[in-house]
């Protein structure tokens, strides 16, 4: 019998799964994915989230990876207008790192930390008994079938959680997907920070990355998928172009294909039931606009590793300390989720620009 089972070991699972072993807990950490693989995201990373890979002691470890540090605040021009985004004065970078490098340290981080770490390995099935979920069902590489019971079960597999829609977590605050976008990586582009234009409806970014390369990205309103499909290269140029950044990207070489999707609903799930509990996408998706995904599984991670370890140990009922958990969840990400709604148009009202402007001079004057 495991204390925790966590579903997913990338962002949101691998933190879990490592903080809940740091804490003495025996843990079985699983993915059907084998490490290091990408996933289709980008990978900006805020320097909250930095700040939680410092107090982990994994920063290192990541800015090993090669990834440059970064400066704590994007550049944001909206329709011409320059930005900066709020970044607390902490002393540290932001980070851009490669999913295959950052998830392949969180992952290596769990496992030393003591989890029993299983890749390859698909959960098929919940398990339940009269009252609460007890265990998983799931294929491991060789293929055989095997039960593994815990006293919680944390989906922390994306954002179309199997775990969730299996005990059925119901979805709230829902928002209309807004947006699609394209991304790929170039060599041989100037740019040493995160660069963000949003005008006439697209949006486009520069992110410096690992290996001298720099993640160009393109979003587009959800209606026009099928036109930025058609030519995404043509059409990532000319949103460079209309921004008047096109130059600095036809100076550098295309060195992957292009990745992306149409970015489907944003959401909150109710977190938590009798014996199990959602973390990162699974319990709380937003469209990418904002850069906040990584980070908020970071955040959440922490919280939801504290309040099991509550639970299991007994300082407090497991659903008391839960339910704080979910409560927490909501009333920190309430502003910025609507904030992130706001941009997700491509065209945010200007009160919303006003909002990060304000936040910005407030972490320039604490500094
Ligand atoms: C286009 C795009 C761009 C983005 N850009 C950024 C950005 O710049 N910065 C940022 O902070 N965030 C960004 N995000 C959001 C970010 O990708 C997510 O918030 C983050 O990946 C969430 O991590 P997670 O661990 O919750 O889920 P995921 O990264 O989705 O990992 C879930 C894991 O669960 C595993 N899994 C699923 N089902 C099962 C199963 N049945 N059995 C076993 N394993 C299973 C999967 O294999 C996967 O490895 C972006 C998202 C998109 C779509």
């Amino acid at each position: 019998l495991y204390d925790a089972i966590v579903v997913g070991a990338r962002c949101a699972g691998s933190p879990t799964a490592m903080l809940l072993a740091r804490k003495g807990h025996r843990v079985l950490l699983v993915d059907r994915a084998t490490f290091p693989s990408d996933v289709v995201s980008t990978h900006f990373i805020t320097v909250d989230g930095v700040a939680r890979l410092a107090q982990w002691g994994l920063l290192d470890r990541v800015r090993a990876t090669g990834c440059p540090d970064l400066p704590p605040a994007a550049r944001f021009l909206v329709r011409g207008e320059a930005l900066s985004t709020p970044a607390p004065p902490i002393g540290l970078p932001s980070l851009c790192p490669r999913r295959t490098v950052l998830d392949q340290a969180l992952m290596e981080a769990a496992r030393e930390a003591g989890a029993e770490v299983r890749l390859g390995f698909s959960v098929r099935d919940v398990l339940k008994d009269d009252t609460a979920v007890v265990g998983i069902e799931g294929q491991g590489k060789d293929g055989v079938e095997v039960t593994e019971m815990a006293r919680i079960v944390v989906g922390a597999d994306g954002r179309e959680s199997f775990i969730a829609r299996t005990v059925g977590a119901e979805k709230y605050n829902v928002r209309k997907g807004a947006t699609c976008g394209y991304y790929s990586y170039f060599s041989g582009i100037d740019c040493h920070a995160a660069e963000v234009y949003i005008q006439d409806s697209k949006a486009a970014f520069l992110f410096p990355t690992n290996d001298g390369r720099t993640c160009v990205v393109n979003e587009w309103p959800i209606a026009e998928f099928k036109t930025l499909r058609a030519d995404i290269e043509g059409n990532v140029m000319r949103t460079f172009d209309a921004v008047g950044q096109g130059q600095r990207v036809r100076a550098g070489k295309r060195e992957e294909r292009w990745y992306g999707k149409q970015l489907g609903d944003s959401f909150y799930r109710k977190p938590f039931g009798p014996g199990w509990a959602l973390v990162g996408d699974a319990g709380f998706y937003k469209d990418p606009i904002l850069g906040q995904g990584i980070n908020d599984a970071f955040r959440d991670a922490e919280a939801l590793a504290n309040a099991i370890d509550a639970g299991l140990t007994g300082q407090r009922p497991m659903e008391e300390a839960l339910a704080a958990y979910e409560k927490t969840r909501n009333n920190e990400t309430a502003p910025i989720y609507e904030i992130t709604a706001a941009f997700a148009t491509l065209d945010p009202p200007p009160v919303f620009v006003d909002m990060i402007r304000m936040a910005a001079q407030q972490a320039a004057a604490a500094r």
